[in-house]
């Protein structure tokens, strides 16, 4: 069959020689809309060789003009964003104005990435020593890979690709085989905006292009987004191959909801945080945890009918609140899901299971579900779900809440609704989880913070974006300079000291 969405390598599009390829769906419909290019070795050798003949160029150029390109870029995305924004829904299924919404977040990180020239600036001291200065430089890695997932085809690159460009080094990207056209039109912007041909380069793939750029002893560094699973596996075979990695994992976030929260404003966070873009976010918020019986039950009478009139329908619905989940398998997986929570006696209080929609009979809709009285044993609270539904969890005392974030094995992000200070601050304090919201249901950061959970959310040393994807995509060089003075000391065989 042949290929509707072929890799981009060098400044062009390219079938590659795998002969592999797979089908492309729409999720509302049910209807292939394309088959991807699956690239196999072969084909990401020649990306990583467009790479490596780019890169002195790219590395040699100014920051300052580096910096007017991925401005030149960020404008020609933003008046197309439209665009994108059905690309993405088109192949992802979220409704548009949350696809909007996903390419404004990453545009802020091509935002501050347009700020290279200060982003670069190194340290001095001078007079280290007598008439000795020291002054540290940050230079590009090389090469550098980054493999994204499915939920954000175009933030995700985003969070990656700005700063790794803005930095000096050249960019393979792997994106999502369920949704790879969003990066397509990406490489096509940033040619436009005059990035040299082979800086930015897409193949697209399954493990077999993964293991290839994971083995590629001319790629420096991998940036991986998707499941705990892989991103553990990318990151130890990223250390055996001898390659920075930075690999974000799943997620599991939970929202405490205190007995003095503003309960509105508590019940429209979760309504959002839990059923926007179907749960598919590794933000998403797929634990409630009332502290208190009395909490509990206003939350639920509050949460049951709302949940109950989501407006579930195709992306291209404005009246949409959730469009479909992203696949078949997904779905199978997501009731399967909800299946093993009433096997395992939580109290299943609405349930998508039965969902149909006039027209859309093929599309992969669940409707939104909600369960009561979930224990921290059953797989439904364990395990990672990733569509809409939404477990509660009662708990008696902050404490007892607390306590379940911070044994939990993922650790990505978390919030609190409280009108209290003290148990604001020490929840913010003392909670094991990389990114905390007060009164915030998703506290994703804004591009100029930095990205990142802990645990099994991120293997690493490195969270994405801001300054510390300028260390990511950096090294740092130490440079001591002494100039002849005319005084000589002789040669020194001890270790120089400042006595
Ligand atoms: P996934 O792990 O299935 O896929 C991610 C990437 O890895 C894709 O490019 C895919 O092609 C590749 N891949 C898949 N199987 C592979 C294998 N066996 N070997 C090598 N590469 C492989 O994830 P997904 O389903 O696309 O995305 C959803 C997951 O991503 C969720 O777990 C979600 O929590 C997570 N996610 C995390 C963050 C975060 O910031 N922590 C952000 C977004 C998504």
């Amino acid at each position: 069959m042949s290929v509707t969405i072929p890799h981009y390598i060098g400044g062009q599009r390219v079938e590659g020689t795998s002969g592999r390829s797979v089908a492309v769906f729409n999720p509302a419909s049910g209807a292939e809309s394309g088959r991807v290019a699956l690239a196999n070795p072969a084909d990401v050798r020649t990306a990583v060789e467009a790479a490596v003949a780019a890169a002195p160029g790219w590395a040699e150029t100014t920051p300052l003009r580096r910096a007017r390109i991925l401005n030149a870029f960020l404008r020609i995305a933003e008046e197309r964003a439209d665009q994108l924004a059905a690309t993405i829904t088109a192949e992802h299924g979220k409704v548009h104005s949350d696809a909007l919404g996903e390419v404004q977040r990453g545009l802020e990180v091509v935002e501050f990435a347009t700020g290279a020239p200060q982003l670069l600036k190194g340290e001095i001291t001078e007079d280290v020593g007598t008439r000795v200065d020291s002054h540290a430089v940050r230079q590009p890695l090389g090469v550098v890979a980054g493999i994204t997932p499915f939920n954000f085809p175009a933030m995700v690159p985003m969070w990656m690709f700005p700063v790794a460009l803005a930095c000096g080094n050249t960019f393979i990207l792997k994106p999502s085989e369920r949704d790879p056209s969003a990066a397509l039109l990406l490489a096509d912007w940033l040619k436009e905006a005059g990035l040299p041909d082979g800086v930015f380069n897409v193949v697209h793939g399954d493990k077999e292009a993964v293991d290839a750029l994971l083995h590629d002893s001319d790629i420096s560094a991998i940036s991986f987004v998707g499941s705990t699973p892989i991103a553990r596996y990318i990151y130890e075979t990223a250390a055996r191959t001898g390659k920075r990695c930075q690999a974000l994992g799943g997620a599991k976030n939970h929202m405490i909801i205190m007995p003095d929260a503003d309960m509105d404003q508590a019940v429209d966070a979760l309504m959002g945080a839990a059923y926007g873009s179907a749960g598919e976010r590794c933000m998403a918020i797929s634990v409630a945890v009332p502290v208190g019986e009395e909490t509990a039950n206003e939350l639920m009478a509050r949460l049951e009918s709302r949940v109950r009139a989501l407006k579930v329908g195709p992306g291209t619905d404005a009246e949409a609140e959730m469009g479909p989940l992203v696949t078949r398998a997904h779905l199978e997986k997501v009731r399967g899901y909800v299946d093993a929570g009433v096997e395992e006696g939580a109290r299943l209080v609405v349930d998508g299971r039965g969902l149909k929609l006039q027209g859309y009979e093929n599309g992969y809709f669940i409707g939104g579900t909600l369960f009561d009285h979930v224990t921290p044993e059953m797989s439904i609270y364990r395990e990672e779900i990733f569509g809409p539904v939404l477990s509660v969890v009662r708990a008696k005392s902050y404490d007892e809440a607390a306590h379940l974030i911070n044994v939990h094995e993922y650790g990505n992000g978390t919030s609190i609704f409280t009108r209290d200070g003290d148990a604001a601050r020490e929840f913010a304090h003392r909670i094991k989880v990389g990114m905390v919201g007060i009164n915030v249901p998703i506290p994703v950061p804004m591009a100029f913070h930095s990205f990142g959970g802990w645990k099994a959310s991120l293997f690493g040393d490195h969270h994405m974006h801001g300054p510390e994807g300028v260390r990511f995509y950096t090294r740092l060089k130490t440079i001591t300079t002494r100039w002849p003075t005319g005084i000589r000391s002789g040669a020194e065989f001890v270790m120089p000291t400042m006595k």
